[in-house]
């Protein structure tokens, strides 16, 4: 068995950044709470995606379901999510008593299809609110689904846990919406170990977010609290990794870029054998390269064969509509999302591998084809 590769694991800078700003919080004895890294992330993320404002948080979950809070989502009111995505885009809509509507997604973006989001309205006309993905750093078709909401008049919010540093006709993901969130858990392109952000150019409803997240706590000597409070904030330590990290986003995104094109230069004429859409209107930070097969040879096939050599791949996200938990609420669309689930694969990723690493992935997968 080879040594291990990895899907997609933490990759700290080679200069050491992280650990000196989390030195910074020691000897300064800024453990918490906030603190100056917390405030530079905001600032930085901010900055890099060109939005007015940031809260950083506990996880991109906590973003979310604080972007439906601030959106005004509450008990019994219906969003729009996609179908295929990841269980945390959709658990926050139940954390709010609400009712998500899954919604099919289209091949050309693997993302919400905003012709199955018409169908959606005209079946739901009375919207809270919708929550779009950008799956695996591929970014939506926006500029379809930002005119749908604006002409429904329905408030819009972006989970780009997976997109940090995609561009959309020159626009980072997460900054189209009313509110974007993104994700530092430990797979995603930077991490802090686990974290989040909400961004958004409305600086005074963050402001009430970072509230939100602090116990909404008044102003006030005693304890005093007109408002349900959650403890969602990120920690001064764990900001300090985000702030070091934040320096090699480029370097990450153009790294993920050469393992993509080293997969599609090896492997994409192989028979049946497709890759993930990349429109000529996005820049995608591709996040995990994905590949789908159509012949002889299945996902599973390449899954176990992969394994055997101790290396790490996965199937597409399984659509939230197919998921036990969220089998009672409605699902709007065709067979897209299940077809995707059924034949995609998530190929290593970890911008950590070699050359000699990725030649190796591909050996094993060239073998199936024998
Ligand atoms: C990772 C991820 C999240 C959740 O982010 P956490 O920081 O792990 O809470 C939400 N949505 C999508 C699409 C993700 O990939």
């Amino acid at each position: 068995m080879g040594d291990k590769i990895y899907l997609s694991s933490p990759h700290m800078s080679d200069e050491g950044y992280e650990m000196q700003y989390i030195q910074e919080a020691f000897d300064t004895n800024w453990i918490a709470p906030l603190g100056k890294n917390v405030n530079e992330f905001e600032y930085g993320i901010a900055a890099k995606v060109g939005v007015k404002s940031a809260a950083a948080l506990s996880s991109g979950t906590a973003a979310i379901h604080l972007a439906l809070k601030a959106v005004g989502v509450g008990a019994g009111d219906i969003v729009f999510c996609p179908t295929l995505t990841f269980s945390a885009t959709a658990n926050p809509i139940i954390y709010q008593g609400a009712v998500p509507v899954f919604i099919d997604s289209d091949y050309e973006t693997w993302n919400m299809s905003p012709v199955v989001l018409e169908k959606a309205f005209e079946k739901y006309p009375n919207v809270k609110a919708v929550l779009v993905v950008h799956l695996y750093g591929l970014s939506a078709d926006m500029d379809k689904v930002v005119e749908v909401c604006k002409k429904r008049n329905v408030l819009l919010i972006e989970d780009a846990a997976e997109s940090l540093g995609t561009y959309y006709k020159g626009k980072h993901t997460g900054t189209f919406g009313d509110y974007g969130i993104f994700s530092f858990n430990g797979n995603k392109i930077i991490t802090t170990s686990g974290g989040g952000m909400l961004v958004s150019d409305n600086e005074e409803k963050i402001a009430k977010t970072r509230f939100w997240a602090t116990q909404a706590r008044d102003q006030a000597r005693h304890y005093q609290h007109s408002e349900l409070g959650f403890n969602y904030r990120m920690s001064n330590v764990v900001a300090g990794i985000g702030r070091g990290q934040l320096k090699v986003l480029d370097q990450r995104v153009a790294q993920k870029k050469y393992i993509f094109e080293f997969y599609k230069r090896e492997l994409g004429q192989l028979e049946g054998v497709d890759f993930m859409p990349i429109n000529e209107w996005n820049e995608p930070n591709y996040w995990l390269s994905v590949m789908t097969l159509s012949g002889k040879v299945r996902p599973l096939d390449v899954m176990e064969a992969l394994e055997r050599d101790n290396i790490e791949s996965r199937p597409i996200w399984k659509p939230m509509h197919m998921q036990p938990f969220f089998a009672e609420y409605d699902y709007i669309g065709g067979d897209v999302s299940e077809k995707l689930f059924e034949t995609g694969v998530c190929l290593p990723s970890d911008t950590k591998m070699t050359d000699s690493d990725l030649e190796r992935i591909c050996r094993i997968i060239k073998e199936l084809w024998r």
